[in-house]
């Protein structure tokens, strides 16, 4: 085709002409997109919102569910079911149905059960806590124990844990177990669609899989990782429905991390990372910091991560822990008050008949009383289970950290409690 020569003038006029057709064209293109960009975040929000107020109706719904059903003092349990998790052999999961054949109340994944224990050759029922380790979605309950031997360097003679023990070496299917209802103040909120870290060392992984398997149970797409520390293959427990989760969920990512993998440990197949779970870690697979952390395992990784997390800028409200015994965080044993910095005060036992001065280093008035042969109830030892809860007849205590249900005026839990001047205490 042949064009026609255009002078000076005619090509300078083309050019505005076109210029103006372009403007004209990209004005209405942007405007139809930033229409189109409103309209889908119009529809990603209401989205958002139907979400969330299925959670919350959902929430009710389960809050009333657990006040209506839960049960006070112990209740009856029987084991329907046992199954050993790991090639190790030393955590076995028991599925719990209620005896009374009604249903089992819901709980917060996170929290525990608080067992009665009649082990023969005690004096006193044992009572010892777990965690729930599966969703509360399901028509049972499942505890998840690790059986404990006597302590690496402990002396010849030593005996192995009494409530682990008893779980795996005397309790069949079909056995009864006494319980208390599902408590603790560490669990997740599943208000919130901020992405999750669930971290889990050894057998504190119990109540993050808790966690983890009522997140897809709601069909959450929250971003969901999930860090797992163990030694090696023998102690990996869950291994296959781990990644099942993980194959099956595209918002999920699973990262199991060997601390001492040998030669039967195959890196890409039964895990992911050599080394401990570490903050290092993170950094290196997060995008930001920006996630609500959920964190249970032995003290010295709760102890690094915890103080790592804090270091890398997440805020304190993030970072959620529990500890399986004494709370061993350092955070959480700093003194309460003046009373408690440098001075000692005087604590009576009263029906001990003992009258003993207390100063910070002596720890909880748990750990006081029985440093000097003071006899008191006890479970989780971090304030949730409220075993320990004892009539304070006279003066003022405070808690190291939240309990899991404030007790109410006149009694404490002796567990987490510090004098802040001088206390009589019924025990
Ligand atoms: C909130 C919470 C949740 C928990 N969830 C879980 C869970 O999901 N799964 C789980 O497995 N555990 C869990 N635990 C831990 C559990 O409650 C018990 O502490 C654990 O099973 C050990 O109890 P035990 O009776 O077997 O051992 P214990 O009898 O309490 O003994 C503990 C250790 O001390 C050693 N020992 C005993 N006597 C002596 C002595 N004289 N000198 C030196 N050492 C001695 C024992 O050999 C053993 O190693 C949880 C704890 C808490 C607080």
């Amino acid at each position: 085709m042949n064009w026609p020569m255009l002078g000076i003038v005619e090509t300078a006029g083309l050019v505005i002409i076109l210029g103006a057709a372009v403007q004209v064209v990209m004005g209405f293109s942007s405007i139809a997109i930033r229409a189109a960009g409103s309209q889908r975040q119009a529809a990603a929000e209401l989205e958002s919102f139907k979400r969330r107020a299925g959670i919350l109706l959902e929430q009710a719904k389960v809050e009333r569910d657990r006040t209506e059903s839960s049960w006070n003092g112990k209740r009856k349990f029987r084991i329907d079911r046992r199954v050993i998790e790991n090639e190790a052999g030393d955590i076995c999961s028991f599925y719990l149905v209620p005896h009374d054949g009604r249903p089992v109340p819901s709980f917060r994944p996170g929290q525990f059960l608080t067992f009665e224990l009649p082990i023969p050759g005690e004096a006193q029922p044992v009572v010892r806590c777990y965690s729930l380790s599966d969703s509360p979605h399901e028509d049972y309950y499942r505890v998840s124990i690790k059986r404990q031997g006597p302590p690496p360097k402990a002396p010849e003679g030593t005996p192995p844990g009494l409530s682990s023990n008893y779980f795996h070496s005397q309790l069949k299917e079909g056995d009864i177990v006494e319980a208390m209802a599902p408590a603790g103040g560490f669990y997740l909120d599943e208000e919130s669609e901020r992405g999750v870290v669930l971290i889990g060392g050894g057998v504190g992984l119990t109540p993050v899989v808790s966690m983890l398997n009522s997140l897809i149970a709601h069909g959450s797409n929250r971003e969901i990782w999930f860090f797992y520390g163990i030694r090696n293959r023998e102690e990996h427990v869950m291994a296959e429905h781990l990644r099942e989760i993980d194959r099956a969920h595209a918002n999920v990512h699973l990262v199991v991390c060997y601390s001492r993998p040998d030669e039967n440990c195959v890196q890409g197949v039964d895990y992911n990372s050599e080394g401990f779970v570490s903050v290092e870690l993170f950094k290196s697979l997060l995008e930001s910091n920006n996630y609500e952390f959920y964190i249970c395992g032995p003290p010295p990784m709760m102890d690094m991560v915890t103080k790592d997390l804090e270091e890398w800028g997440v805020p304190e409200e993030h970072i959620n822990f529990e500890a399986f015994g004494p709370a061993t965080v350092k955070k959480t044993q700093e003194p309460v008050s003046d009373a408690a910095a440098g001075q000692t005060v005087e604590v009576v036992f009263a029906k001990s008949n003992k009258t003993l001065n207390w100063e910070t280093a002596a720890g909880t008035l748990l750990e006081f009383g029985e440093a000097n042969g003071i006899k008191m109830n006890s479970g989780c030892r971090s304030g949730g289970c409220g075993t320990c809860l004892t009539a304070l007849r006279e003066g003022e205590i405070e808690y190291i950290h939240r309990p899991g249900k404030k007790p109410e005026a006149g009694s404490c839990l002796v567990c987490i409690a510090q004098p802040t001047g001088r206390v009589v205490l019924d025990a």
